[in-house]
């Protein structure tokens, strides 16, 4: 099958993605293999490629948002059927036997494995995953619209849980790339006010054109103190900015998994009971719900397609904050 691969991390410039030709993937006892049709880009795919995030898997087929048919059952494997419409995401298996499993905590699982990390994922024709950490995909979405819902929904979805956002409270977005387009639609669907602070213009003006109320630079006071904020961009030094903007007893959740050093906190900054949490991995509860919701509003996701091919130039375009929404593989054009 066609692939991109990760042989050696290095910056993005340097196109560290090979177009390649690799086996087929075999499903193992209770795993199917799924054929992809669209894979979405995601911030840790960068993160991944560039070794930011330690390598756990080399080499490695990245890629954590997969959309596709199941085309082959495992062993042992009955949940789906060949031809169903599925959707593989970061958290590709977990124990169910560590204490964080066993009170229903599986985003914080001991030995967890992850798609297009420290197994393979969906840069490519195949992709294997257990049966019971895949979800069904809502028909009213397409394959490409449908991918960008399974880390950028899933985790800004949990974000905005974790986040403590009520209906008709005031939220704060910081960076408004692909999971910011998407928990807009759901904060806006709550009733929520959103304030996104954001350094490009394309950014701010699809905040708005999405419904917040507010939209400025990265650091700039939003005009009204916030209930909870989200910080999707992986830079610490926003930290201090977005806790300023905090009313008492406010959340600020870190929506990344790499973030740039926090500054030292001057404490008025986080006294008055403000709380910092970050947000790690997702439950199969929250990305089932989250795909509930989604189907209900219905999410519209904005795309930059690319061909599968050019992964490296769409990873490229996404850490210079090129992409409007989301940017997504398809894998049927190579
Ligand atoms: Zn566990
Ligand atoms: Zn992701």
């Amino acid at each position: 099958m066609k692939a991109c691969v990760l042989e050696t991390a290095a910056p993005i410039e340097q196109n560290p993605l090979a177009f390649t030709e690799v086996p087929v993937p075999e499903p193992g006892a209770h795993e199917v293999l799924v054929r992809v049709h669209a894979c979405g880009v995601c911030r840790t795919d960068l993160h991944v490629v560039e070794g930011e995030l330690p390598p756990r898997k080399l080499p490695l087929i990245p890629g954590h948002q997969i959309v596709g048919v199941v085309e082959r059952l495992g062993e042992g494997a009955r949940r789906f059927r060949p031809g169903a419409r599925v959707g593989i995401a970061w958290l590709h298996h977990t124990d169910q036997s560590c204490e964080y499993c066993r009170a229903g905590m599986e985003n914080l699982c001991d030995q967890p494995s992850f798609t297009g990390y420290t197994v393979d994922g969906g840069y490519a024709e195949y992709a294997v995953a257990p049966e019971d950490w895949i979800y069904p995909i809502p028909d009213g979405f397409a394959d490409e619209q449908a991918a960008p819902l399974l880390c950028a929904g899933i985790i800004g979805f949990r974000s905005l849980r974790l986040s403590g956002i009520k209906p008709g409270g005031r939220l704060g977005l910081y960076g408004f790339g692909a999971a910011a387009h998407v928990a807009i639609q759901v904060a806006r669907h709550w009733n929520v006010e959103v304030y996104a602070c954001t350094r490009d213009q394309r950014h701010r003006d699809l905040a708005l054109e999405l419904g917040a109320a507010w939209a400025g630079g990265t650091v700039d006071p939003p005009p009204v103190k916030l209930d909870s904020a989200i910080i999707f961009a992986p830079a610490g030094e926003i930290v201090p900015a977005a806790l300023a903007a905090l009313r008492k007893g406010g959340v600020l959740a870190l929506g990344g998994i790499h973030m740039s050093p926090i500054p030292p906190l001057d404490y008025k900054l986080l006294y008055q009971e403000r709380v910092v949490r970050s947000v790690a991995n997702n439950t199969r509860q929250d990305g089932n719900d989250f795909l509930r919701i989604a189907a209900e509003i219905p999410i519209k996701t904005q795309m930059q397609i690319y061909p599968l091919a050019e992964a490296n130039r769409a990873l490229n375009a996404l850490k210079n904050d090129a992409i409007r929404g989301a940017a997504v593989l398809d894998i049927s054009g190579f």
